[in-house]
């Protein structure tokens, strides 16, 4: 008998994944992955078809950037591949350090912590600053990091309404009398809506309330602020913010995660962030295309790409506006198309893509059910030309299926 019919008579422990999946793909729920041949550009191919690429989180247009790559490359020849350990055995190369270092000024704070992603970033720190005793208390559209961060550290959570101010108070008074330590969590962008975390308000309320304040950045470095320095320059909250989470993999091009915050919150997730204990550190490339584009970002040039990325998200929602889309909650480059039900949205995405347009739908678990959007990104690197037959190519597409009026 052959391995596989050994296999076939036996039950199979894995069918209900089978079932699931099948289901999924019934209810045209369970779209294929999506595959990039060359580099990621405004234009590109996917699946062997030129889209205009509106799908990225590559604000600046950074992960082709000559200055990365030459950073990149440089530093394979002199570093080689990888860092060959975790950051507390051997891992620390000269090359985190000075990334560390580069960011802490960037931000204006006193210390930086490297991690591999925002998501270990977000999952690290909020496990490792609170415990079973504490309480958190998080905007309910917060990032997927952040509730597996806050289930980690085994603290009560308690959610307040998307940027609902007065509903954050409610809690806290609530909890007047709570015991352990206290944190006030939210995303200073939010990823699927891209609106604004009200900062200053909640930043109030941690003072007035005794709370720690953390930030998750992730769309926001390298989009809002002084040369994309993140949503507490942005509302001028400096000194305000106790531990600042950004990312090093969207605008700024790369891969990692990063927090900022004092020299003590940093040297003790040194020795109790569990990612940044049990997991290798970024390869020497990686570190050094980081320093390249925050060395850009602090220079006139990446100013000027920042404004491009304003510039044209403007632009877009302007023509986007005018063929009959509404996105009212976008305050940045990222513009939400809602269309309610699941299949419809990957129904729109996929005849978008069909005619020219890559934007992804978004569904559940990604989003409540009943919220899929699809989600459009307009980035720095976009030229006007390609973003005004994007917006007539999402028209076409939208009218027979109902999204905006014919
Ligand atoms: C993308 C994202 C992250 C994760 O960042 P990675 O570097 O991709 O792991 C964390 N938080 C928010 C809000 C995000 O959008």
């Amino acid at each position: 008998m052959s391995d596989t019919a050994t296999i076939a008579t036996k039950q199979n422990p894995l069918q209900y994944i089978t079932d699931q999946l099948n289901e999924l793909r019934e209810k045209g729920v369970a779209p294929k992955l999506r595959v990039l041949e060359g580099e990621q550009r405004p234009v590109c191919i996917f699946d062997g078809r030129e889209v205009i690429n509106l799908a990225s989180n590559n604000y600046l247009g950074l992960t082709t950037h000559k200055a990365l790559r030459k950073a990149a490359l440089d530093a394979v020849k002199r570093y080689g591949v990888g860092a060959g350990a975790v950051r507390t055995i051997a891992g620390t190369m000269k090359l985190h350090m000075a990334l560390e270092e580069q960011i802490a000024a960037f931000k204006k704070v006193e210390a930086c912590v490297v991690f591999q992603s925002g998501f270990t970033a977000n999952a690290g720190t909020v496990s490792a600053v609170l415990g079973k005793d504490d309480l958190i208390v998080s905007d309910e559209l917060n990032h997927a990091s952040i509730i597996d961060g806050a289930r980690l550290s085994k603290a009560t959570i308690k959610v307040f309404k998307h940027k609902d101010v007065q509903d954050c108070e409610r809690i806290l008074q609530e909890n007047a009398n709570f015991p352990g330590k206290k944190l006030i969590i939210t995303d200073g962008v939010f990823s699927m809506d891209g609106d604004i975390a009200p900062l200053p308000q909640l930043c109030d309320l941690a003072e007035k309330y005794n709370c720690i304040m953390m930030v998750d950045d992730a769309h926001a470095s390298g989009v809002l602020g002084r040369g994309g320095r993140g949503t507490v320059d942005h509302h001028q909250c400096h000194g305000r913010v106790h531990i600042q989470v950004g990312t090093l993999s969207k605008a700024i091009g790369a891969m990692g995660g990063y927090v900022c915050g004092s020299r003590d919150l940093i040297d003790f997730l040194y020795l109790r962030a569990r990612p940044f204990l049990f997991s290798t550190s970024h390869p020497p490339a990686t570190a050094a295309a980081c320093q390249a584009a925050f060395a850009l970002l602090d220079s006139p040039d990446g100013e000027k790409l920042v404004k491009k990325l304003w510039a044209n998200t403007k632009f877009f929602k302007r023509e986007l506006k005018k063929r009959g889309f509404q996105f009212k909650a976008s305050e940045t480059p990222i513009i939400p198309i809602h269309v309610g039900e699941a299949a419809k949205a990957f129904e729109f995405s996929k005849n978008l893509f069909e005619a020219g347009v890559f934007a992804p739908a978004v569904g559940y678990p990604i989003v409540a059910e009943g919220k899929a959007r699809l989600r459009a990104i307009v980035t720095a690197t976009h030229k006007r030309e390609q973003l005004l037959r994007a917006a007539d190519i999402l028209a076409e597409v939208a009218k027979p299926l109902g999204i905006v009026a014919s």
